[in-house]
């Protein structure tokens, strides 16, 4: 359903449920194809030239293609790019494309705030509003595919506002209409889904058939210093993440990533990557070094902390990677956005969609 309208959001459903809505109206199977191909390309009703004009007037009556509109959008010198969506409902998200030679990233938001609370982060700090549904997430990477022509978005991860395995339902059906061979056909094992570690959720992600990517936000390396960075940790503390980690790695036969916001100071000490070489024995497994961005939208990561801890990692024979940090001088941390943005849209809001 779109929030707001109540009326079902065509772009999230999959294409069986496409095919049972469209057949309820008299319409063969194949005209599910062409609806799932033009709403996944960013058309409109009016747009899908190919189908009969009775047939887009009824599909717009009934339902919706999409429901968010573009807000904002900043461009960074590197071509990183964040844009700023508003929902049916008036609530600001938030997607970043980020281009590379090689490959073409969508970073997208799960969810309207997050309930989680970490420390360092600007989302949590705003409480969870409510789960994105499917549609809306897919939307995100249909509207930045749009802006990045002629390249094709060719990876997609779950690293943008809100905690992905908690809005578990719509997270999954997202990843299989993106995966979809009809729309934007985008390889499972291009995406990537980062947590901040729900055990179940992660074990039932190994059992889904799906070769997605799986990032946990680890940032400590014992319960002590990790309750207070992650409070969710409080409940699911780090045997327990690892041990699912293990499970994951296990069964889809990929490498988890770990994620870890250097705090300088508070997580980069020796003592920390000993412990975090022991945590890992014998884990197919990296770590990806994040330079804490400072909250508040202004100020720049400082690389130099994750750096020295790079080099701690490595000596405990740990593989590192070190993130660059593309277009934060002017895009600043995921879930930094939004602050900017409401400030913008009390100012009055100027929303647009395009066609
Ligand atoms: N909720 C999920 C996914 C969204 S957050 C998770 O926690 O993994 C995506 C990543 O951004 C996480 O690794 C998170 O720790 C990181 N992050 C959050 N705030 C940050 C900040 N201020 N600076 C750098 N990284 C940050
Ligand atoms: Fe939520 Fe992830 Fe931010 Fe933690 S880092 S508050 S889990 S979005």
């Amino acid at each position: 359903m779109t929030p707001a309208s109540g009326r079902p959001d065509l772009l999230g459903l999959l294409p069986e449920r496409l095919v049972a809505l469209l057949a309820e109206l008299g319409q063969p199977a194949y005209r599910a194809r062409q609806v799932f191909a033009w709403l996944h390309r960013g058309a409109g009703f009016q747009d899908m030239t190919d189908l009969p004009a009775s047939l887009r007037r009824r599909l717009a009556e009934t339902s919706t293609a999409g429901t968010l509109r573009v807000a904002a959008r900043q461009t960074a010198p590197d071509g990183a790019a964040k844009f700023g969506f508003t929902t049916a409902d008036d609530n600001l998200i938030e997607s970043v494309l980020i281009p590379h030679p090689r490959r073409t990233t969508v970073c997208v938001s799960s969810q309207i705030g997050c309930a989680v609370g970490c420390q360092f982060c600007a989302t949590g700090q705003q409480g969870l509003v409510r789960d994105l549904t499917a549609g809306e997430i897919v939307e995100q990477v249909v509207r930045v595919q749009q802006a990045a022509l002629p390249h094709r978005v060719t990876n997609v991860v779950f690293m943008g506002m809100g905690e992905p395995l908690a809005n578990y339902d719509a997270v999954v059906r997202a990843v299989r209409l993106l995966n979809h061979p009809w729309g934007l056909h985008i390889a499972a094992r291009h995406i990537a889904i980062s947590t901040c570690g729900l055990p179940a959720q992660i074990i039932r992600l190994a059992a889904e058939g799906l070769q997605l990517g799986l990032a946990i936000s680890l940032h400590a390396a014992t319960d002590e210093m990790r309750d207070r960075l992650v409070p969710i940790n409080r409940r699911h503390p780090i045997a327990d993440v690892l041990q699912a980690a293990r499970e994951y790695a296990c069964r889809t036969g990929r490498k988890v990533s770990f994620q870890w916001v250097v705090v300088p100071g508070v997580n980069d000490t020796s003592d920390q990557a000993r412990r975090l070489g022991r945590l890992l024995r014998g884990l197919p497994a990296m770590v990806n070094l994040i330079p804490e961005n400072p909250t508040g939208g202004s100020g720049t990561p400082d690389a130099r902390a994750a750096l020295a801890f790079a080099r701690l990692l490595r000596g405990q024979g740990i593989e590192v990677a070190v993130r660059r940090s593309r277009g934060t001088e002017v895009l600043g941390a995921c879930g930094q956005l939004r602050g900017q943005l409401d400030d913008q849209s009390r100012a009055g809001r100027a929303a647009t969609r395009p066609a």
